[in-house]
């Protein structure tokens, strides 16, 4: 697949069984998310998907808030006191939203809310409210869970990142792949500088779809991605891709619509989320996404870009020759990942291998569209005969300083 898959693991998938089959169906990275259970709990999940040679994500909770000791419906038209909901002291007339805007609530008094549109409410389940933008991200909480399992999570994901501080604040404490969530106004305001700082980038479209007016999600994905491939970063888009297979065996159209647009809008990977953590059969999720995935990504549009520095140029330069001599794959030797990046934006259909020695690099580059990364122990010499058969043309990028300089065509 070029563009890839990530899934959330929970109760449907925690198992050593499951997780084999999710590899095996394509799963590149598992998610773990810490906003629900404990952390040791959530630390045992990773240390067992890293055991079956996967790759993990750490979703850290951040200042979201959540609905505490409550369990019960509330009814549209009626009043609830704000405190039963854990909903903190705000002015008349804002709007509260709760399970990803299924329930929305309007602020009376001081004490009480009124129910505008009715439903189930359960303790964890998240509070949105859009006038609250400004929450602090790394909370003290992120931090002593990103300090305890950093050693064995190849990505955190920072929820309600809100600018270039929140991550810099975080890589205090982690030095592997920071993921960013765009999901406040904040984070869309913030985008460029959030791009350029992050790691990865993620469309967290479930609380994007509240904090702003839901009918703003589709252009903010397509800009979004727009964005991470003009500063050659990797988008995730997340939320509600197969909702309906949660309970389903089969997807809605719009669904599968929904995913093939985002594999046109430039995805790099799609993340899974209650379809795998509490769905009725989460290797079904992932064979239904792949399927879509397969039948879409020959058809991507390649992009244009104007090269403006060395390393640009060598990206540019190798995906034209590829193409112009129909090379086998491009192999590019790569230390920080940045070159393999720079190629993949183009979203050519020659595949990209990327060579490198460096973990952290491995991991990031297994999100990369159309890239296969390759761990070796040194960069010096070619695998050619465990990647490629005779004869096959393969265009080479390597430097022989520190950074990409050089382009060479070679028959192995
Ligand atoms: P969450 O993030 O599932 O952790 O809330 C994704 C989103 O908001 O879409
Ligand atoms: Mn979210």
């Amino acid at each position: 697949m070029k563009t890839k898959i990530i899934c959330t693991l929970g109760p449907a998938s925690s198992n050593a069984e499951s997780i084999d089959k999710l590899i095996r169906a394509g799963v590149k990275v598992f998610r773990v998310n810490f906003s629900h259970g404990s952390v040791e709990e959530n630390a045992g999940k990773l240390k067992l998907i890293k055991k079956l040679g996967g790759s993990t994500m750490a979703d850290l909770p951040g200042p979201k808030l959540r609905v505490e000791n409550f369990q019960g419906v509330l009814e549209t038209g009626k009043t609830v006191l704000s405190s039963r909901l854990s909903i903190p002291k705000l002015k008349k007339g804002e709007r509260v939203f709760l399970s990803d805007g299924l329930i929305e609530l309007q602020v009376l008094n001081d004490r009480e809310c009124v129910v505008l549109r009715g439903g189930e409410v359960r303790s964890g389940m998240g509070i949105n409210i859009p006038s609250l933008n400004r929450l602090k991200s790394p909370t003290e909480k992120d931090l002593r869970i990103a300090k305890r399992i950093g050693g064995f999570s190849d990505f955190l994901a920072l929820s309600y990142t809100q600018s270039r501080d929140s991550i810099r604040e975080l890589r205090k404490v982690y030095a592997g792949n920071i993921v960013a969530k765009i999901e406040t106004r904040n984070g869309v305001e913030n985008l460029s500088e959030i791009i350029s700082e992050a790691d990865l980038v993620m469309i967290a479209r479930g609380d994007l779809g509240v904090q702003l007016p839901f009918e703003q999600t589709p252009l903010i994905q397509k800009k979004i991605i727009a964005a991470c491939e003009e500063q050659s970063k990797t988008a995730i888009v997340a939320t509600q891709m197969l909702e309906s297979m949660t309970k389903e065996s089969f997807p809605t159209r719009a669904e599968v619509t929904d995913v093939a647009n985002a594999v046109l809008d430039g995805a790099d990977a799609l993340l899974l989320s209650e379809e795998t953590a509490i769905g009725v059969n989460p290797e079904n999720a992932v064979k239904t996404m792949r399927t879509i995935i397969q039948a879409t990504q020959s058809s991507i549009k390649e992009r244009t870009f104007k090269s403006s520095n060395i390393s640009q140029s060598i990206g540019e330069s190798s995906k034209n020759i590829s193409e112009s001599i129909k090379a086998r794959a491009i192999l590019t030797k790569t230390r920080s990942g940045k070159t393999a990046l720079t190629i993949s934006r183009y979203k050519s259909q020659t595949p990209i291998i990327a060579l490198t020695s460096s973990e952290k690099t491995f991991n990031k580059l297994l999100l990369a569209w159309n890239v296969t990364p390759v761990k070796v122990k040194s960069m010096e010499v070619l695998p050619l005969k465990d990647l490629f058969s005779k004869g096959d043309v393969v265009v080479l990028t390597y430097g022989s300083s520190l950074d990409t300089d050089s382009i060479k065509v070679i028959k192995v």
